[in-house]
């Protein structure tokens, strides 16, 4: 049998840095809490995205839930959240006890439609936050989203879990609201085998920061016994994961660069499929094209590739099924704009992104889904 091709798996340096930072954390026996790894992980994700400062967390479900927090969602509070998302950006607001509306997304982004934000606002007038997703990478259209937050004053946090480098006129995802996030779970851009960063560039980042670093280590004051005054969550991330991120963060752009070539190569291979059509990436954008999508709208369906495709051990996935369609959450509100979230749902794959495919795996894939044409 040939080895499986993933759709996205932990690629680790060929240099060897994470094992390094790592054996530095044994060495020292700073194995957990905290320790070098740890500030400096901090710091230097900071500097790469341009924030004021960055918590490292245990997850990025975690870093949402506490960025949730520092924008001060309560029980019974509203958050707008697009619909077309993995179930991690809605759980944290129900971990909140607040309570969602989901928003349908727009064609051109595939992210949270700024028409059916407009139409959300005007229905809750008194919402609490708003929760972007830049979905697959794709950036969101944060000109427009900002604005209109800005023009209600309502805090935004950014779910920029799967676009990790991706860049609007070269501002980082996941800097344009008061939070970001950042997700290093194993299938994602760069992974410290789980693991999360909130930043912030508020003008309050560092005591903001400093708040969601005090919940995540269990709201112990600052006093020789045990003392909590505020409910406290055990969230940091260990110096050993945070020594893996380190590593990884220096072959950030040689895997943005390799999941831009994959995005590439499908796109020459087979952008003349009738009815096959790809994930929009915009010249104002630089993607991180984390995983490769299309759109189907001919004969061949999303499960005629995946089956043909899983005949040869290798993984594909359909898009994201939305918040409103899932049993958990479809008795919140959702403002739709068209069906786009379904439409994109019911027609989309996601195609094989493994930053550590060679040509002849990626040339293999295409023939297969070329295959499904003939
Ligand atoms: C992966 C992911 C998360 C959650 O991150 P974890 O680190 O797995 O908790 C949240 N939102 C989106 C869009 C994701 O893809």
């Amino acid at each position: 049998m040939v080895e499986r091709i993933f759709l996205s798996s932990p690629h680790m340096s060929e240099e060897g840095y994470e094992k390094k930072f790592v054996q530095e954390a044994f060495d020292t026996n700073w194995i957990a809490p905290l320790g070098e790894n740890v500030n400096k992980f901090e710091t230097e994700l900071s500097s790469i995205v341009g924030s004021k400062d960055a918590a490292a967390l245990s997850a990025g479900t975690a870093s949402i839930h506490l960025a949730l927090k520092a924008v001060g969602v309560e029980e019974g509070d509203i958050v707008f959240c697009p619909s077309l998302t993995f179930s991690a950006t809605a759980n944290p607001i129900i971990y909140q006890n607040a309570i969602p509306v989901f928003i349908d997304s727009d064609e051109h982004t595939w992210n949270m439609s700024p028409e059916a934000l407009k139409k959300a606002f005007e229905k809750f007038p008194n919402v609490k936050a708003v929760l972007v997703v830049h979905l697959y990478g794709l950036a969101a259209n944060m000109d427009e989203i900002v604005s209109i937050c800005k023009a209600y004053n309502v805090p935004i946090i950014e779910d920029a879990a799967e676009s990790l480098g991706t860049t609007i006129r070269g501002k980082h995802t996941g800097t344009f609201g008061d939070f970001g996030v950042y997700s290093f779970n194993g299938n994602k851009i760069i992974t410290t085998s789980g693991g999360g960063m909130v930043v912030s560039n508020r003008e309050d980042a560092k005591e903001k920061i400093a708040k969601i670093r005090f919940w995540a280590t269990q709201s112990r004051e600052p006093a020789r016994h045990y003392e909590h005054k505020e409910i406290g969550f055990n969230y940091r991330m260990s110096n050993v994961a945070a020594g893996i991120g380190r590593g990884q963060l220096r072959v950030l752009n040689d895997r943005i660069k390799k999941k831009q070539y994959i995005y590439n190569y499908y796109k020459n291979e087979l952008k003349d499929l009738e009815g096959l059509t790809f994930m929009p990436v915009h010249e104002w954008e630089n993607s991180n094209c984390w995983l490769t999508c299309i759109q189907l709208s001919g004969k061949i369906r999303p499960i005629d590739i995946i089956l043909a495709l899983e005949a040869e051990n290798i993984e594909s996935r359909p898009i994201w099924k939305p918040m409103h369609m899932q049993p958990f959450f479809e008795a919140y509100d959702y403002i739709d704009h068209g069906s786009v979230a379904e439409k994109l749902f019911e027609n989309g794959v996601c195609l094989p992104s493994d930053t550590k495919m060679v040509n002849d795996e990626l040339e293999r894939i295409c023939k297969i889904i070329k295959g499904l044409w003939v």
